[in-house]
């Protein structure tokens, strides 16, 4: 009887124990998972904010971008409205612990599905496949693939699929890496890098905007599988993103959502992917 008691009382503090360290591994953010916050009708969504035609925060703090309308096409899935999402800037090397934290419930941010990522997040999708490439500037002969960067000074992201594939698999480019790719724009611009690299569709987004500064050359060189990032475990979670991706490619919304953003300066909208349930 005493044994039974003392039992019960360390298994319930055990329990109690579990949830303070459940709450302090989400320090900083949310608690509650990205279903419960859908549930009380808000979602707080990590996009990118200075990649024109995927993810952009416009002037008028608008925002707007193929990464954007999938966003709210799940979201609306999970029963939450357009005005009710806050979106947070989600820079590559960040989005990991963004979702870890709780600080956002899920990111749509031209996120790679890796392995590697995969060891702290799971991911929804794919719902876009790009490929890595290279922008240089419009009068720039040389450069025409990722062999032509030994020596050269190229620009990329930290944290990003693209700058660890130069590092691993082109070790003689003098590579950089910023926070963000708009910051490789300048440099670029400016004449500080001679090459940008990142997805093709990301490169083809600042080409569109400089009017004839820069232009993407080469043909693709990896394969970029877009994810939607979630907290890793959420099994229902994941379904039910991976349903909405596979409703917004069958019911049209997501060609549109396409051709609204990205195919706007003239980028042809791919054969839509199939969802993969891992
Ligand atoms: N898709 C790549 C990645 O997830 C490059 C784009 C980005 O940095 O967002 O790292």
């Amino acid at each position: 009887m005493r044994i039974n008691r003392a039992l019960r009382v360390s298994v319930g503090a055990i329990a109690l124990a579990l949830t303070a360290a459940t709450a302090a591994a989400c320090g900083g953010g949310d608690s509650k998972s990205a279903l419960d916050n859908a549930k009380e009708g808000k979602l707080t969504i990590g996009i990118k904010f200075d990649q024109p035609g995927l993810g952009l925060r416009n002037k008028d703090g608008s925002y707007s971008g193929f990464d954007v309308e999938v966003a709210k096409y799940v979201a609306g899935k999970l029963g939450v409205k357009t005005e009710d999402i806050t979106f947070k800037e989600a820079p590559s090397a960040q989005r990991e612990t963004l979702i870890e934290n709780g600080q956002v419930d899920y990111i749509v941010a031209t996120y790679s599905i890796s392995d590697k990522r995969k060891e702290k997040v799971d991911f929804a999708g794919p719902y876009y496949i790009a490929g890595q490439s290279l922008l240089v500037r419009a009068d720039n002969t040389s450069i025409n693939g990722p062999d032509d960067l030994k020596g050269k000074k190229v620009c990329s992201v930290k944290g990003s699929t693209p700058a660890s594939n130069i590092e691993k698999n082109y070790p003689d480019t003098q590579l950089q890496t910023n926070d963000t790719y708009s910051l490789c724009l300048e440099g670029l611009k400016g004449g500080s890098w001679d090459a940008v690299t990142t997805d093709d569709i990301i490169l083809a987004g600042y080409a569109a905007q400089s009017a004839g500064s820069f232009k993407v050359v080469g043909k693709p060189f990896t394969t970029e599988n877009y994810g939607i990032g979630l907290q890793k475990g959420d099994q229902e979670l994941r379904d039910k993103v991976n349903d909405a991706i596979e409703t917004m490619i069958a019911d049209g919304s997501w060609k549109k959502a396409f051709d609204d953003t990205v195919g706007a300066s003239g980028y042809q909208a791919p054969t839509p992917p199939t969802v993969v349930r891992y």
